[in-house]
């Protein structure tokens, strides 16, 4: 059986407070509402991963994340943030090559190969995020792409350290903007990562890793694309800064 993994990516929102009432609220609820196997993580601002670690003690079925860190182990990285400081404060979890970090901040395959490296040195978990543009959807190049993405940033890994990465296909189209794949497209990509995982791995490796679906997933359509069978759970954007979504997205299993 693979993990399933509901994890909500906050990006840069939330002030001190606000992050803190919504770890509350998702504690409590988690507490009462889920039943069963779900890992539920939250990736958090790197500034608050202390305080709302601490509220995440009490439940085991919830994990700290957080969204980037640097390649290199320390030094005169002004600004920067290390693995060795995100595990030291309890990080379990850490959103590798986000879209938007390729995007805005130049990420290419080759630097991400070293973070997910030093991620998986310091003892966390990389939830590694590949996905295509729609005009590379377009043109048909998506499912090489994206396979690719996994090729130079993870096929180094020997399959102990593989069996460590949670990977994320996240649709570039389909984040922040309300079109989700369909049901049919995610399992399809999904399927083609898991038979390319196979193919470098093996099947036993390839099935037991978990891939997530992430772009617009909501309450409303989470159960129709955690239902399909590549699809082992979701990396959640808009809909995890509202406790009350996130929640029925976790239920939808
Ligand atoms: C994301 O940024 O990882 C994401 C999936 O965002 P959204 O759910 O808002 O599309």
């Amino acid at each position: 059986m693979r993990q399933k993994i509901v994890a909500g990516n906050w990006k840069m929102n939330k002030t001190r407070d606000e992050a803190l009432a919504l770890t509350s609220e998702i504690v409590n609820m988690v507490r009462d509402e889920v039943r069963g196997d779900v890992q539920v993580v939250v990736c958090v601002p790197f500034v608050y991963l202390t305080s709302v670690g601490k509220l995440l003690e009490t439940q085991s079925n919830i994990s700290l994340g957080a969204q980037n860190c640097h390649q290199k182990a320390s030094g005169a990285f002004t600004g920067e943030i290390s693995a060795a400081m995100l595990q030291s404060v309890g990080t379990q979890y850490v959103i590798l090559g986000h879209s938007e970090r390729r995007q805005y901040f130049g990420e290419s395959n080759e630097l991400l190969k070293d973070k997910v490296n030093i991620v998986l040195e310091n003892g966390m978990k990389p939830i590694f995020c590949c996905g295509e543009t729609l005009e590379q959807r377009e043109q048909g190049i998506h499912f090489d792409l994206v396979c690719n993405q996994l090729t130079e940033s993870l096929f180094h890994l020997t399959p102990e350290q593989f069996a460590n990465v949670v990977i994320a296909y996240e649709p570039i189209w389909a984040i922040g903007t309300g079109k989700t794949a369909t049901s049919d497209q995610a399992q399809e990509m999904h399927a083609k990562l898991r038979a390319h995982i196979a193919s470098k791995y093996g099947a036993a490796v390839a099935d037991a890793t978990s891939i997530l679906y992430g772009g617009s997933a909501n309450p409303g359509n989470a159960r129709e694309l955690f239902g399909q069978s590549d699809v082992d759970g979701g990396l959640i954007g808009g809909a995890s800064l509202k406790s009350r979504d996130f929640l029925d997205i976790i239920k939808s299993f």
